[in-house]
């Protein structure tokens, strides 16, 4: 079984042009420096990998991408491939953020893309969580049991050090409505046995990480929950300061 440190992600989705990704980039490689005990990976729009790639340089931020298509290239106007990603200096990417599931992509697709991620030698954060409504109809086990089944379903054992999960409640993307310590800690214990039930002990390897309107003054309660070994974090992660307040959160306060 693993013993990976917290991990602390950036999704900073359709937002920045090159000046200012640049400056964030370079605060959180500092912030990162500051507390080496914790991983920190970062997930720019397409066009400002290279920006963020430069201004990484040395750091242990990993770059990632906020999504990819399964096949390694073609006639896909607009889409990018694994290889592309490889190539602009990924070390992971993000697949099935609740973003892109509403955007039109299936359970299916996302499994696809995780796939072909990790055929391609990225590792992959796969991102699962339920709508309000599903929630309210008291559906959030087996919407999370399919995706995560789905989003799973190519993966193999030995591939399970190049994977995480994220438990984002869709209610809680965006909207300042963070999920409690005790609805995160209910999801992330679902999904361990999920995939301990799937993999045996190997499933208790990778993170999951808990997303949704996390901030400096909520993730220390959220990251002490149980099963909760990371954060993926949107709007707080597009300020210097609030990002490093997480990732000072996750190191302990320090
Ligand atoms: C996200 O984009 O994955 C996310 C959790 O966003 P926010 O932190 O803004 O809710």
């Amino acid at each position: 079984m693993s013993h990976r440190p917290i991990l602390v992600a950036g999704n900073w989705k359709m937002q920045l042009v090159a000046a200012e990704a640049r400056h964030l980039a370079k605060e959180v490689a500092q912030a990162a420096a500051d507390h080496s005990g914790t991983d920190v990976a970062i997930f720019p729009s397409f066009t400002l990998l290279h920006t963020a790639r430069t201004a990484l340089e040395g750091s242990s931020v990993a770059l990632g991408a906020q999504a990819c298509h399964p096949a390694e290239n073609g006639a896909h106007t607009g889409e990018i491939s694994t290889t592309m990603l490889r190539d602009a200096g990924c070390r992971v990417v993000l697949c099935g953020h609740s973003e892109r599931r509403a955007a039109g992509v299936s359970d299916a697709e996302v499994g696809a893309r995780v796939h072909a991620a990790l055929h391609a030698g990225l590792r992959v954060i796969l991102c699962v969580g339920e709508t309000l409504s599903e929630r309210e109809a008291e559906e959030t086990e087996s919407v999370l049991a399919r995706q995560l089944a789905e989003g799973i379903a190519a993966v193999a054992e030995s591939e399970l050090e190049s994977i995480e999960l994220a438990y984002e409640p869709v209610w809680a993307i965006g909207t300042g409505k963070t999920a409690t310590p005790d609805i995160a800690a209910a999801a992330h214990v679902f999904l361990r046995g999920q995939m301990v039930e799937k993999f045996g002990d190997a499933g208790r390897g990778p993170r999951i990480l808990y997303g949704g309107s996390v901030k400096p003054g909520n993730a220390a309660e959220l990251l002490a929950a149980d099963e909760v070994r990371g954060v993926l974090v949107g709007g707080a992660s597009l300020d210097g300061a609030s990002f490093r307040g997480i990732i000072q959160a996750a190191a302990g306060g320090n």
